[in-house]
């Protein structure tokens, strides 16, 4: 993580024991100024609970709502739906820190959590390699048919100049094998 967001700072040191619960608006500078530009906007919201028990803080994250993407496919942006789970256990008064897959240890010097960089990495790593236009209720993409027109009469120009070096190429075997009587 290149900045800290204070927003997304919770006092863990100082959290009672029980349940706690928070709602964050993640906004879209979590991706900007990490420089990650696939996600150009957002409408999401993290709704994070910590359930303290002496020194361990499970930590269950609910990431939802959309972000903006480029489709893979016709090239305009569109709103792809995100809807996460993540577990996160927390020890807390640790020797060192460390960090493992679903679990962290914070030292004892550690008051403070920074819960952005697993919000910023459970949305990044969610992602599909392929992002296309969702289809509709009735099974209809609504991709930008202008755009995948263009593509489509690309890929026919294209294929004709393939053809045409193709038959280049076999008139030019043809005539290797068939030397033309001078
Ligand atoms: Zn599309």
């Amino acid at each position: 993580m290149k900045k800290k967001i204070n927003s997304y700072i919770v006092p863990f040191a100082v959290l009672k024991p029980g349940e706690h619960s928070y709602l964050f608006s993640v906004e879209k500078e979590l991706f900007t100024d990490n420089n990650y530009d696939e996600i150009h906007d957002c409408q999401l919201k993290a709704h994070i609970t910590f359930t303290k028990n002496s020194a361990i803080v499970n930590v269950t994250f609910h990431i939802y709502g959309t972000i903006n993407v480029t489709c893979d496919r016709c090239g305009d942006d569109f709103d792809m739906e995100i809807n996460l789970d993540k577990n996160l256990l927390v020890k807390l008064d640790s020797i060192v820190h460390s960090e493992e897959d679903d679990m962290i240890s914070l030292g004892k010097d550690e008051v403070d959590f920074d819960i952005a960089p697993y919000i910023y990495q459970y949305i990044v790593l969610s992602l599909p390699m392929q992002r296309i236009h969702p289809e509709d209720k009735d099974g209809i993409r609504h991709c930008n048919k202008e755009a995948l027109d263009k593509l489509k009469n690309l890929e026919v120009k294209e294929s004709s100049e393939e053809q045409y070096i193709l038959n280049t190429n076999k008139l030019l075997q043809h005539l290797k094998e068939k030397p033309l009587n001078n």
